[in-house]
């Protein structure tokens, strides 16, 4: 018998009365995959509890931010400390530059920080920033990379090689993304032939180094590095989009583990520990050109908040000084390598890529470059798989096109558990 999902489900109804969809960000209403959104109750390691009592081991960590689990004691504890000193100021604090610090630290390509509320303002702020520095329009962005919600970047790639991007969404005007560019991923020709065509206006080539919204897309070798080749010798800048990968797939950072320095990198997530934040960061030269240092506007009344900063450092400082990399790429290898090996035995065919703690898993034989391949996967499977790992208690993301994260908290316990519900759904599927 499926155990209840009925407080979810009259919750859901009730949250669609009063909210677009029933949810505050889309991809939580389960469109990709059909059904009633889990409303949640709380969370514990690698665990959370829906509101009918129902335990799922996590595989989403809130799309990312955490890395050490759910309610991690020493960011709970802190985060009890900072609270009682009161919720924000909006005057300095010393907690902003504690965590500046770490970031600088970490990242040999960042001198300077500016801190922001989300990825998609930290992104739409360094675009700004690019532009005003370049003096040019042009962006150049990647088939199937996210990069937030601001209108600029919400753009639907063409087909075949690289084409000018269209709006993705009603409400954003044409003119809004008439200067964004697109080139497959993973396809250093295409940006090459983007650059010769157009190389004078474009102020910048910004991309996620690990492609995270499409599922997930390591770079081949040499694309990354291609790609600051290019932008140097064009005059432009290149933005790493590492809302994603920062601080996930290494201390640092994906430009850390493929050795790729940036002009400017985009954080968010995992520097927030579970609590609104992003940040910008790069060059001085660059940095100094925002204000009210320079005459680049970007502002936020709740910006460095003492408590995002609060739950970012305990994080940060819990993933510098422990051997929680090691671990994490541990678990996650072993966790890919049997649902790998499931799948086969199954006659289930997958595609797996795995970078760090982060692991996405499609429903055809691969290998997936780009967006175009990745779209070739078996959703309707997905969905069934899905859904039959849900009901044994496994939460996965609710899309094919989403990565997966594993924390510091997946055990033994909780990857052999994923494992053995796998093998079964795996021979049903
Ligand atoms: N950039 C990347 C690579 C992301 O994955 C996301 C969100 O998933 C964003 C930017 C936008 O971040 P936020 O949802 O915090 O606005």
């Amino acid at each position: 018998m499926t155990p209840s999902t009925g407080l979810s489900e009259s919750l859901f109804e009730r949250a669609r009365q009063i909210m677009p969809g029933g949810v505050n960000s889309p991809v939580r209403a389960f469109g990709g995959v059909g059904g009633t959104p889990r409303f949640i109750r709380a969370g514990r390691g690698a665990r959370m509890i829906d509101v009918d009592g129902r335990e799922l081991i996590d595989y989403v960590g809130s799309w990312g931010p955490l890395i050490l689990g759910h309610a991690h004691p020493m960011v709970v504890e802190a985060l009890h400390e900072a609270i009682g000193q009161g919720s924000s100021f909006g005057c300095p604090t010393e907690l902003e530059i504690q965590l500046a610090e770490l970031l600088v630290e970490a990242l040999p390509s960042v001198q300077m920080v500016r801190m922001v509320n989300s990825g998609t303002e930290a992104v739409m702020s360094a675009l700004r920033l690019a532009r005003a520095a370049t003096g040019r329009p042009g962006i150049i962005k990647m088939d199937g990379c996210y990069h937030g919600h601001a209108d600029h970047l919400l753009v639907k790639a063409g087909s075949g090689v690289a084409t000018l991007g269209l709006p993705d969404s009603p409400g954003v005007p044409a003119a809004a993304t008439a200067e964004t560019f697109v080139a497959p991923y993973n396809d250093l020709p295409a940006v090459e032939a983007l650059l010769d065509a157009h190389g004078a206006r474009i102020a910048a080539v910004v991309l996620e180094p690990v492609a995270g919204n499409m599922g997930l897309v390591p770079p081949e070798p040499g694309y990354l590095d291609g790609l600051r080749e290019l932008t140097r010798r064009h005059g432009a800048l290149l933005i790493l989009d590492e809302v994603m990968t920062g601080f996930r797939v290494s201390w640092g950072g994906a430009q850390v583990l493929y050795g790729i320095e940036p002009d400017l990198t985009v954080l968010g997530k995992v520097i927030g520990g579970g609590l609104p934040v992003g940040a910008y960061g790069g060059r001085r030269d660059l940095m100094e050109m925002i204000a009210p240092a320079g005459p680049v506007y970007q502002a936020g009344t709740l910006s460095g908040n003492p408590l995002a900063m609060t739950a970012g450092l305990a994080t940060l400082r819990l993933l510098r000084d422990g051997d929680i990399y090691r671990q994490l790429d541990r678990q996650t290898t072993r966790l890919c390598e049997g649902l790998s090996a499931s799948a086969l035995e199954a006659g289930v065919p997958i595609s797996l890529a795995r970078v760090g703690s982060m692991f996405g898993m499609y429903f055809q034989p691969g290998p997936v470059r780009n967006y175009e391949e990745a779209r070739r996967s078996d959703t309707a499977r997905y969905a069934r798989w899905f859904h039959a790992m849900l009901a044994a208690g496994v939460y996965f993301a609710p899309s094919q096109f989403e990565a997966g994260f594993v924390g510091a908290a997946h055990g033994n316990e909780e990857i052999d558990l994923t494992l053995a519900a796998a093998q079964q759904v795996f021979t049903a599927l």
